[in-house]
């Protein structure tokens, strides 16, 4: 047996190999169960110090992985006691190395790596752009094939450091005339069945919440506790779930046992709110999401219902879900470059601007242990210190013919 098995959270089925369906055919999130119970971090220089609890038998030498650290000026400005920030990006004055500026890194490596386990080399996704810069960057390190279907509106987002690792093969199928997330996966899903490609999988794909889950248990490595809230924003929910998770397993260590399950604070950008008005028993009317600052966070398909899924985990940590305007995560954003001297990725910065609400009406105390996800940061400073150049599709596909194409890989 491997160090891990997936268990279904309705059946309670064990899957022994990463897979992410049940295969009783449950519609609910699969979750890792490891053989190692305690939580052991080790010496390695990256998020790989939490292999015991990653999906893959072995890690690479990277930079990759969240940094935790103390703001004193962000402390200030907010009013705060106890505040962690976890940087999950480009920023080498903090130790912070992931190479394309946000914790997809944290997503991609652990993926690929855990489908080469079980003797693949190929994957496919549809992406906006974060996860499309994270799995091809992720591929040219690991030597993987991986296919990625990308909007035209979004194909500017594309881009990789120049002189960064070639090995692999990433190929680009571009949207012709097209701005809609939901066409890329369709396309994407269209493309797997025909060449038998495994596809990323989103908040079923297992590998992609653990690595996620490793902001929180750098956080307990740090804190030796675990924090009482967790600031993050979401577009999926993903990583709110991956931060759950993470948490439920710390718990089982001795040394966390007892502790209350940190509560989720998720914060979307107005005025695209599905998961926000979920939570509140409302409808959402889809509206255009040309123009969102977070643009990464317009996900029009959370799995909020799912069982275990977002709902799940914002009701089991009596979690939060915030609507933060634009402007105001402009100004969290400006203000934390001005006081820190790195910039945030918008998504990253709606998140802080959710934190300074939560602060305003009484949410958070100011003397409790706080953990705030920046999510991304430093893509500037990335294109500043790199010469970066935007990728080329490889194919392209009219928005008008999803239904009939004739595409070869
Ligand atoms: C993808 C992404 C998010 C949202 O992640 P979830 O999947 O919703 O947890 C937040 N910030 C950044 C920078 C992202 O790339």
């Amino acid at each position: 047996m491997t160090k891990f098995d997936l268990l279904c959270i309705q059946c309670g089925r064990s899957h022994p190999a990463l897979t992410a369906r049940c295969e009783a055919g449950c519609a609910s999130l699969l979750r890792t169960r490891y053989k190692e119970k305690s939580f052991r971090p080790t010496e390695t220089a990256s998020f790989f110090r939490f292999l015991d609890w990653l999906p893959c038998e072995s890690g690479i030498e990277t930079g990759v992985g969240p940094v935790v650290f103390r703001s004193e000026s962000l402390d200030r400005w907010l009013g705060l006691d106890s505040l962690y920030c976890a940087f999950n990006g480009y920023w080498p004055e903090r130790g912070a190395w992931n190479p394309t500026g946000t914790f997809k890194d944290l997503e991609a490596l652990p993926t690929l790596l855990g489908l080469r386990d079980r003797g693949k080399g190929r994957i496919i996704l549809a992406s906006a752009g974060n996860t499309a810069r994270a799995f091809a960057h992720a591929a040219r390190v690991l030597d993987f094939t991986v296919y990625i279907v990308v909007p035209e509106s979004m194909l500017y987002r594309l881009w990789l450091p120049s002189n960064g690792p070639s090995g692999g093969t990433v190929r680009i199928a571009g949207v012709r005339g097209s701005s809609d997330y939901s066409q890329a996966i369709r396309l994407s899903d269209e493309l797997a069945r025909r060449y038998d490609l495994d596809s990323e999988g989103g908040a079923k794909n297992v590998a992609r919440r653990e690595g996620m889950g490793t902001v929180m248990l750098e956080a307990a490595r740090i804190l030796g506790r675990l924090p009482d809230h967790y600031f993050q924003a979401v577009g999926s929910g993903t990583g709110g779930i991956a931060a759950y998770e993470a948490a439920l397993r710390l718990l089982g260590d001795d040394r966390f046992a007892g502790q209350p399950i940190p509560r989720l604070h998720l914060s979307q950008n107005a005025p695209f709110l599905p998961i926000y008005q979920a939570w509140r028993g409302e409808t959402w009317t889809p509206g255009p999401e040309d123009d969102l600052f977070a643009s990464v966070l317009a996900n029009r398909n959370p799995p909020y219902a799912i069982r275990g899924g977002v709902g799940d985990a914002l009701k089991a940590s009596d979690g939060t879900v915030s609507s933060v305007q634009s402007d105001a995560a402009i100004a969290a954003g400006r203000e934390l470059s001005r006081r820190e001297g790195i910039d945030l990725e918008p998504a990253a910065a709606v998140a802080l601007a959710s934190l300074r609400q939560a602060v305003a009406s009484g949410q958070v105390r100011r003397d409790e242990l706080i953990l705030l996800n920046l999510t991304g940061g430093g893509l500037d400073r990335i294109r500043r210190d790199f010469d970066c150049r935007t990728l080329e599709p490889d194919l392209w596909i009219d928005e008008s013919s999803l239904d009939s194409f004739e595409a070869v890989l």
